[in-house]
């Protein structure tokens, strides 16, 4: 089929074939289903906007910078609402917000529950010397890790992830490898305790990673033996090999921008089985620039779409324009941008079925409630 075919198919897709087709369904409440199934009324979106959903299992909200505040300075208004409503309006029907330390995963909590999505609970590998340096020491750190989990079990805004906690062993000046080791182990505990998925950072440390994981009884089925429910490898940007031993192991892949910018990480994100294939922008960082190796398969993203993964911005924070996104700032509603490149590199599936399969499985490793037929 002619590439121009394709795009002319996929940008006439009947939206509720892709409802169908997709197992998971937002709670009837959220505006972005009834923009989906009702018949597109004047002045509205492209009718291919709602068409495709996604779950970007990867955003750090509780960056100041969607508050308008750059390296401890204003530079304009919040605007988390606008760039809420971008990202729906671009199909992204859920966030699972990240939790980088026990102050930002209480901060994560509190926006899961304003904006009726998912949170993270964990410490960063370059922030566990909040471990040693907290008040009453290591285990009482674990322990308000260990409560907040404890109180965010259920419903809406309820946590779906231990981590991020990994290794980064790229940026050592912020804690030492040993450390690193010593508080990512701790926090596999919680993930058996709860029995929650993972949500796993690893860089220039895959060695050593995927020791501790293997030790930890993580090496199969995702760790179900010790009490583990697999989890993902976040914002991906190791080699094929690495990506095949991690799947052997039960683990999801996730890619963002980051993990698209070199010939080898298109490989390796080339190596990534669908079934194991999550999607995320990791905002506000990992946006796709121009400079980019993901950018020679952007060029056929139809406009309808690109309009809505890459709508108008400012030209940068001290330039900013209500209502605009913000240049150099990622946001999520660019996860289909993300998801087209994946798309060209998997040209044996569709754009629609790579991106159901990656909300399907994003439901399924994070029992996301949506994980039900539509009656439609
Ligand atoms: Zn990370």
């Amino acid at each position: 089929m002619s590439l121009l075919r394709r795009v002319h198919q996929l940008t006439r897709l009947d939206s509720r074939k892709i409802l169908h087709k997709t197992l998971c369904v937002e709670a009837p409440s959220r505006s972005m289903s009834e923009h989906v199934i009702s018949e597109p009324p004047v002045h509205s979106q492209p009718p291919s906007s709602g068409a495709f959903r996604f779950i970007d299992v990867g955003v750090n909200l509780t960056d100041p910078v969607f508050r308008g505040k750059y390296r401890g300075k204003k530079r304009h208004e919040d605007d988390m609402d606008a760039m809420m409503r971008r990202a729906e309006s671009a199909g992204v029907a859920s966030q699972i917000i990240t939790g980088t330390s026990l102050s930002e995963s209480r901060e994560a909590a509190e926006l899961a529950k304003r904006y009726g999505h998912y949170f993270t609970i964990g410490c960063h590998p370059t922030r566990v010397a909040e471990f040693t340096a907290f008040k009453g020491g290591p285990g009482a750190y674990l322990a308000a890790l260990d409560t907040l989990v404890a109180s965010n079990l259920k419903g809406k805004g309820r946590v779906v992830a231990i981590g991020e906690c990994g290794l980064d062993y790229d940026r050592l000046h912020f804690a030492s490898e040993e450390l690193q080791r010593k508080y990512f182990k701790a926090q596999l505990a919680l993930a058996k305790k709860y029995h929650l998925p993972l949500f796993l950072h690893s860089r220039a440390a895959h060695t050593d990673f995927v020791e501790i994981l293997r030790e930890e009884g993580f090496s199969q089925d995702g760790g179900k033996a010790v009490g583990g429910k697999g989890g993902v490898v976040h914002s991906f940007t190791g080699t094929p090999d690495e990506a095949r031993e991690l799947m052997e192991m039960g683990f999801h892949l996730s890619i963002n921008g980051c993990g698209l910018k070199t010939e080898d990480n298109l490989k390796a994100a080339q190596a990534i089985r669908l079934d194991r294939l999550l999607l995320e922008t990791d905002a506000p960082w990992c946006s796709m620039t121009g400079g980019h190796a993901s950018r020679q398969h952007l060029t056929s993203l139809p406009s309808t779409l690109r309009e809505i993964y890459f709508p108008p911005s400012s030209r940068g924070p001290d330039n900013f324009i209500a209502g605009k996104a913000v240049k150099g700032r990622n946001e999520p509603c660019a996860i289909g941008g993300v998801a087209w490149v994946m798309h060209q590199l998997h040209p044996e599936s569709d754009f629609g079925d790579l991106v159901s399969r990656a909300f399907t499985n994003t439901c399924e490793l994070f029992e996301l409630d949506e994980n039900a037929e539509t009656s439609i």
